[in-house]
Formats: structure tokens, sequence, C-alpha cells
């Protein structure tokens, strides 16, 4: 078994056979010509077909991909049509009295070296659309076709050194199961495609040349596009688990496609909102690829983990806008820092203490150090104006803390108003995790517009029993019915107040609690991005 490691564009499990895909390059010989005319001709008629096989590509690329992503075939289209392209090509012909095919790659290549010059990322990947479309007009004039899945093989990992976009649309999805490239970046066409296309895809991947006995060509291979590596010639043990990912995978993928932009409404007409709970910027494309509608638990506090200062309040504003504006205008709950307990940062030097998941933690830590405290605010309301920001206090067992909270949020906004910035008037909830604020939520309900129920820490504090401590996993109930009838009373009080209702911690993507969840009359469940969909179907069924 050989472990060949890269990073993933797509995840996903693909087992099968590797195909080390050769280019069939078309060599561009610099020959001299008398009659700049006939080239000129030949260009012409290349760009012609080139731009028959573009529509071709686009018509396929629309029906398999959709429309965004088919895209690429109408900017190769423009890009070949482009009067500046001609231009440049006929200019070569004349002046240097060379082949078209030369003065096309001559032309590729300046372009390509103008993109690449730019500041701005996207810019520099369209480098690659204009060597790819010239590659097309020379194999046209070359008489040289590629098909990248001519052979008579299903369960392809394609395996390149780069790909084209042309190159992956053409591939048929029926033989290949993922690719995986040498080069290439997770902004280009490529990448992007892949995600369409659902083929878990990896890039910069070091696999050895095609070259002797360490060949991968031909051999079984598995590309475990959760951990972005192509594993070659894997063991049994490696074939069983990821084959199991891979199934659960296709369940996964056969829910999404039904129940993608279907309602979370139960056969009675009861409805239920379902978000996803992440932990940074990134998992929030997987909550949109998942449907979720909304993120109903940002736990900010990884922002301060795994850093070794404060993140700014800058490096705030653009983690919070960045989700707020991917998200478009779906509800964006924010969790303010939920640091100690077993979520520690050394440079907030806190101190050792004996029982830390009931010491110094979370909302306890913003009290004390509202400078840290007022950065974080400053930064969410800034965000707020990007789309529909909520803000959530955890660990509350008072209502003096949450007037003291909001006190604060008023001071940081009166501050943005003095300076002129914008924000807007955002929802403030607060997580409902321990038993006193269970038992004063009547009154917590009059002080806020929502209630997140933080499950995971409520469990530990009702029975008494360390989350963290897989030693009394045999005491532990998640199921007990003194939380559930907690989650019931909280729900209850929060309604007679005005008061939405939502779950965040783990036992929302419970399933076997679903119904009772929705009996209770629970307005929101907040769930890993992988989970929504399942959840959708559960409520569906209920
Ligand atoms: C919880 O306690 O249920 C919760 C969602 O918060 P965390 O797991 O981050 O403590
Ligand atoms: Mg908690």
């Amino acid at each position: 078994m050989r472990i060949y490691k890269g990073s993933a564009v797509f995840n996903g499990i693909a087992i099968g056979t590797i195909s080390l895909y050769r280019k069939n390059e078309s060599q561009v010989k610099r020959v001299h010509s008398e009659d700049a005319d006939i080239e000129k001709e030949r260009f012409r008629w290349a760009v012609e077909q080139a731009g028959e096989q573009l529509r071709e590509l686009y018509d396929k690329a629309l029906v398999e991909i959709g429309e965004t992503s088919a895209a690429i075939f109408e900017a190769h289209q423009m890009m070949i049509e482009d009067d500046d392209y001609a231009d440049s090509v006929e200019h070569i012909i004349d002046t240097q009295q060379v082949n078209a095919e030369y003065a096309v790659a001559c032309t590729a290549d300046n372009y390509a070296a103008m993109f690449k010059a730019m500041d701005d990322d996207y810019m520099r990947e369209r480098a690659a659309d204009v060597k790819d479309v010239s590659n097309r007009i020379i194999d046209i004039l070359n008489g040289v076709r590629n098909d990248i899945t001519a052979e008579n093989q299903s369960g392809l990992i394609i395996v390149a050194e780069d790909l084209a976009p042309s190159e992956t649309v053409q591939m048929d999805k029926s033989k290949v199961v993922s690719f995986v490239t040498r080069y290439g970046s997770a902004n280009s066409h490529t990448a992007i495609l892949a995600r369409t296309m659902n083929i878990p895809a990896l890039i910069k991947v070091d696999f050895p040349a095609d070259s002797g006995s360490d060949s991968i060509d031909g051999k079984p291979a598995i590309v475990d596009g959760y951990s972005g590596v192509l594993i070659v010639e894997p063991d049994e043990e490696t074939i069983a688990r990821l084959t199991k990912r891979r199934d659960e995978d296709v369940r996964r993928r056969k829910l999404l496609q039904e129940l993608k932009g279907k309602e979370n409404i139960t056969r009675d007409g009861r409805r239920i909102e379902l978000y996803a709970n992440i932990g940074g910027v990134s998992d929030a494309m997987s909550a949109l690829h998942n449907d979720a509608g909304g993120i109903g638990l940002f736990r900010s506090e990884f922002l301060y983990l795994g850093t070794d200062n404060y993140p700014s309040e800058e490096t705030q504003f653009a983690a919070y806008k960045a989700v707020a504006e991917a998200m478009a205008g779906r509800k964006v709950i924010i969790r303010t820092l939920d640091i100690g307990a077993d979520k520690q940062a050394d440079y907030f030097g806190l101190e050792h203490e004996e029982n830390p998941a009931m010491g110094l933690r979370a909302i306890r830590i913003c009290l004390e150090r509202p400078d840290i405290f007022k950065t974080q605010l400053r930064a969410i309301l800034r965000a707020s104006v990007y789309g529909n920001i909520s803000v959530m206090f955890p660990m509350i067992i008072s209502v003096s803390e949450v007037k003291r909270v909001k006190e604060i949020l008023e001071e940081v906004k009166e501050e943005l108003k003095s300076e002129g910035v914008p924000f807007k008037d955002i929802e403030t909830g607060i997580m409902i995790e321990t038993p006193a604020a269970v038992m004063i939520s009547d009154e917590l309900a009059r002080e806020v517009d929502f209630f997140s129920i933080g499950t995971n820490d409520l469990t530990q504090y009702t029975l008494a029993i360390d989350r963290q401590n897989e030693r009394l996993e045999s005491f532990y109930d998640s199921h007990h019915p003194a939380v559930l009838r907690m989650i019931e009373l909280v729900v209850k009080n929060g309604h007679e107040h005005n008061c939405w209702v939502g779950i965040c911690g783990e036992l929302a993507s419970d399933l076997s609690l679903t119904e009772k969840f929705v009996d209770m009359g629970v307005d929101e469940l907040s769930v890993s991005p992988a989970l929504i969909l399942e959840l959708r179907e559960k409520i569906r069924e209920i």
C-alpha cells in the first residue's frame, strides 16, 4: 500500500483503478510560411471549428452540471471570438511569416503571462483557460482530437499532471470516479466543476512519474477526499473501512438530491427550522451544500484557538462577514467566545483550575475582560450589515449577567455610532446550558429574542457527569428525563414571552428524539451540516 498526500477540492471516497492520463499534446513547431493569407484562413477555419466544439460542450455541460459551470465554455467561446486575440495571431503570422499553430501558441503564452501577472486570484486562474482554448485551436489545426475516457473501462481514477476544464467535462462520468492532479488550484474551474460534478478530487498530489516499476498506472486505488490522500494498492482493512464510508456517502447524496429545496415540515403541517453548526468560514460552504436554512451556532472560539494571540477585530470581522455573505440573507447566529474548560488558549493566561468546566469560562471571561468582549462585539456588529446576523451568549446563569451583557452591547453600539460605522439592530439570544438558566428561563425570556439549548453542557451540569470523561459513559444517559423535561420547560417559558427556542447541542441530531422535539414545539434544530438532510427526511416522515 502506498499513500500520496494532496489537498482535496471535493470530498468523498472513490474506489477504482488508476488511469494515468497523458495529454495528447500537439507539438507546436515554428514553420516558415510564405503565404500569410493561407495561414490566416486556416486560423479562422480552426476558430470556427473550435466554436462548434465549444457549443457542443456547453450543451453537454448544461445538462450534466448546470448553467453556472457550463458557462466556462461560453467564456472560452468569447475568448476565441475576441478581436484582440485574433489580431494578435494574425499580426504574428504577418510579421514573422510563420504557421498558424505557432502564432496561436505565441498568443496563448502572451495572454497567459498577462493573466498570471494580475493581482486578482480569479483572473490569474484565467491563464489556464486561455491556454486550454488555444490548445483546442492548435489540436484542430493539427488534426488531433483528445478523448479522455476512450478506454473501455469503468471505475477510473484519472491521475494527471493537470486537467483543463474541457478535459474534465469530457469525462464520461459513468466511467470516471475521481481525478487527481499534481498541479491545479482550489480556485480553478476544474475544482469548481469537480464539486459540481460530485466527483471527489485531489490536487497537489506528488505521485511518482510514469516510469518503471513504481508506475501507478492500472493499479487499484482509493481516493479519500476527506483526508486528501490517494491510496495505491490499499490493504484489506483500508478497503473495508473506506467502502463503508463511501456507502454512507452514496446514501447521503441520494438524500441530498431528493430533499434539497424541500421544506422541513411534518405530514400534519408543523414546521421546524434546520440550521447548521459551524466552527469557521470554510464550514459555511458545507452548510449551504446541505441546504441549511441558516447557521444556528457559529462557534466563534475556533477563531481564538490554534493561534498564539487574540484574533484582531479585522480578522474576526472578515470571518463573520464572509459567513454572513455566503449565507445570503439566511440567519447566522454567532456565539460569542466560549473559551475555557475543554477549549484552552495559552495566551489568555488563565490560571490552572481544579474544576475548569465549572470555572472561569465563556461569558464569565468576557464579563471579566470586557476589552476582549468588546472587540468581538464590534466585529459582529460591523459584519451585521452584510447579512442576517444574530448574536448569542454562552453559559448564562442569571438575569443580571444578561443585563450586563446587553449594557456592554449598547456601549459598543454607541461607540460605532459615534465613529459613523454602520451596523444593524441584531437579534440577541442566549444559550440555555445550565440548570440555573432553565429554572429562570421565564425571566430570561423577557430579556432576549431567542434561546438556544446547549444540551452538551446542560446534560453535563444536570447529571453531574463530566462530558470529557470517557470512564463515566456507563452513567451517562443522553435521554435522561430530567434533561428532556428541562427542554420542554424552556420551550414553554420561551414561547410564553415571545422568545423562539432552538437546540444546538448534539441532542438536536438524535433522530429518535426528533418527534418529541417537534411535539414540544421546538422552533429550530441546529446540527452538523452533514446531518441536516437526514433530519429533514425524519421530520417529513412525522
Ligand atoms: C452545548 O453545550 O450543547 C453546546 C452547543 O456548546 P459546546 O458544545 O460548544 O459547549
Ligand atoms: Mg456548551
